[in-house]
């Protein structure tokens, strides 16, 4: 294997001129037209897994740069990629709608990623897989997903950390009936986040975001090298740190609540309130990969979504009526056979 310095000038395969493209199984560039393989050399200084403080008391230094890259916008979400290398698709990867080419691309600069490291065929067989273990599924159901319409890119993640003093108070219940009692508590306590993932565009789906956050290893990120992202498409970051953590309020919010719900240790909480005083906010900007499979059944486009770093599967399907119909016959069978059983014992 020989070396290529990767810059996107230099995806040209030094032996044949060919387009070389990130290769996943390889773990390095293959040229398209000879198959040579080309290392990508990493500047062992660079430290993806570095983080940036945040102050939002102070005003923000960091500032969008233009690119020479060309944006692919989509005409039906709005999704925009830009795309590294020969592999240019017309569709978006988000919703399989049209893109039209745009202007410059103004981003933040991502320092780390996570190259893909499951195959487009390796992740074509998880979402096959999935859907055979759906339940009450379509027969012709993994064949419609066999030919389904594969989009790899990147997408773009946070990572925030941050330290929460947390005072809280809540209420909750005790006993039944006459004993019943409703209690008040008050506390505090602290919380530390730590490679809290956060989407950093409106067009990562619940669907998308938690495959990448069972897959998530920050040990397993890389310094941001054109050379990985060839052949892929790739929404870059276009949000500001603020925005970003304005964007992902609720989920955290949602955090705290079952931190504190956990460290009241009753069962019946009814109601819960906060104050945090977040200080300590670090954050890096990341680009991680997914597989998404659009196909469509009785004209619903659905689609599958399978994570690139270990290909945890989650996805859309339709429901068999008839598999359904007979799920339920043979659920009230066996309503009907349990009753006699239970009226013979005499327990009615
Ligand atoms: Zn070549
Ligand atoms: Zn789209």
């Amino acid at each position: 294997m020989t070396q290529l310095s990767a810059t996107q000038r230099d995806l040209l395969c030094p032996f044949c001129a060919g387009q070389c493209v990130f290769s996943p199984a390889a773990g390095a560039l293959v040229c398209e037209s000879c198959g040579e393989g080309h290392a990508i050399i990493v500047d062992p200084a660079h430290d993806p897994t570095r983080e940036f403080h945040y102050d939002p008391e102070t005003p923000h230094t960091e500032q969008p740069v233009l690119t020479e890259d060309r944006v692919h916008q989509c005409e039906t979400c709005g999704g925009a990629v830009v795309f590294t290398g020969p592999a240019l698709s017309d569709r978006c990867g988000y919703c399989d709608g049209p893109v039209v080419l745009g202007g410059r691309d103004e981003r933040f600069q991502a320092l780390g990623l996570i190259p893909f490291r499951l195959t487009e065929a390796e992740a074509q067989t998880r979402a096959i897989d999935w859907v055979r273990r759906r339940l009450a599924a379509p027969t012709d159901l993994a064949d419609t997903v066999s030919r389904a319409r594969v989009a790899g890119f990147y997408v773009p993640f946070f990572t925030f950390d941050s330290h929460e003093a947390v005072d809280y108070w809540a209420r909750y219940r005790t006993g039944s009936g006459d004993k019943a009692r409703t209690h008040s508590v008050k506390g505090s306590m602290s919380i530390v986040f730590d490679d809290l993932l956060a989407p950093a565009s409106p067009h990562i789906t619940p669907m998308i975001r938690d495959g990448i956050l069972h897959d998530f290893n920050p040990e397993d990120l890389r310094p941001y090298i054109p050379a990985y992202l060839s052949g892929f498409a790739a929404e870059q970051h276009h949000l500001s740190v603020s925005e970003g953590l304005a964007a992902n309020e609720a989920d955290k919010r949602l955090l705290i609540r079952n931190r504190i719900k956990t460290h009241i240790n009753k069962s019946r909480i009814i109601d819960i309130g906060y104050k945090t005083h977040t200080s300590g906010i670090h954050y890096r900007r990341i680009l991680l990969p997914v597989w998404i499979l659009h196909y469509s059944y009785n004209n619903t486009a659905m689609k599958v979504v399978v994570c690139g770093m270990r290909g945890r599967t989650f996805g859309e399907r339709p429901f068999s009526p008839f598999k359904l119909a007979g799920y339920s016959a043979a659920i009230s069978a066996l309503a009907i056979v349990f009753g006699w059983v239970w009226g013979a014992a005499g327990w009615f």
